[in-house]
């Protein structure tokens, strides 16, 4: 199991085809990759996923399931979607806490989940006064809380200096290593090749092609 399967997903907003009949599976033990520029429809297929939007047809399902179904979502499937969304009133702590309460998680994990993405030591501040690789970190952290085995990045390198983009990667790396199942987005080809194991070309909505990294350098 562990897979994301999206079968005639489809989203519109007024006359944007935000999503336009996205039928693909996405498996364990991978790093897959959503490339595509700005607008093709990446967000909206992740925000599909987690059941933060309704379809307007077709369905996207975790294992097997629509996310509002599943049960105790967060150890199932993690995300870091708008970093910036973030409450800023709160400390990276209590961010943390509050998430882990409303999912029966220990109070344990939390320190955990701030040691491995580098936050311990600013735990206590506020998160208004993060910069956006810190708000990125902590999208991270809320992602990794519930332990999940289906993990969704969008754009997870944004805002990080190169040290943070190379652990972002090697992080995504080993969680696929682990056999989780991984998907990431991107509007930057340098960026999917170095992370991801398969691509999904998206445009306006739609899937334009869909390859390993190996058939995409060698064919093209
Ligand atoms: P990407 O993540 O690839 O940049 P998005 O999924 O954010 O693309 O957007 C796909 C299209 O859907 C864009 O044309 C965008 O303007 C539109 N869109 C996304 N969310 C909304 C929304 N809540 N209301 C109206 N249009 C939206
Ligand atoms: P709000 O602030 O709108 O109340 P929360 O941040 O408390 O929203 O999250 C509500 C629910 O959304 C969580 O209980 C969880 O199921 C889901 N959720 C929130 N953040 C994540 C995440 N990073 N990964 C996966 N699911 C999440």
């Amino acid at each position: 199991d562990d897979v994301i399967r999206l079968h005639h997903l489809t989203k519109r907003y007024g006359d944007t085809l935000a999503v336009d009949d996205l039928s693909f599976t996405v498996e364990p033990g991978h790093v897959t990759g959503f490339l595509g520029p700005n607008g093709a429809g990446k967000s909206t297929t992740m925000r599909l996923i987690l059941g933060l939007d309704t379809p307007t047809s077709g369905e996207a399902l975790v294992n097997g399931r629509p996310y509002t179904t599943l049960r105790r979502p967060m150890a199932q499937v993690g995300a870091l979607l708008d970093a910036g969304a973030v409450h800023g009133g709160r400390t990276a702590y209590h961010h943390l806490l509050c998430l882990a309460r409303t999912n029966d998680i220990g109070e344990r994990r939390v320190a955990e989940v701030l040691d491995l993405v580098g936050l311990t030591g600013v735990a206590r501040r506020r998160v208004g006064g993060f910069s956006l690789g810190m708000r990125q970190r902590l999208g991270i952290a809320a992602a990794l809380l519930g332990d999940p085995r289906v993990l969704m990045f969008d754009e997870p390198v944004n805002g990080l200096d190169p040290d943070g983009v190379r652990w972002i990667r090697d992080l995504m790396r080993s969680l696929a290593a682990e056999g989780r199942t991984v998907l990431l987005s991107s509007h930057l080809m340098s960026e999917m090749a170095l992370t991801a194991d398969r691509i999904v070309i998206m445009g306006r909505g739609k899937l334009i092609a869909e390859a390993t990294i190996q058939e995409l350098t060698t064919r093209y």
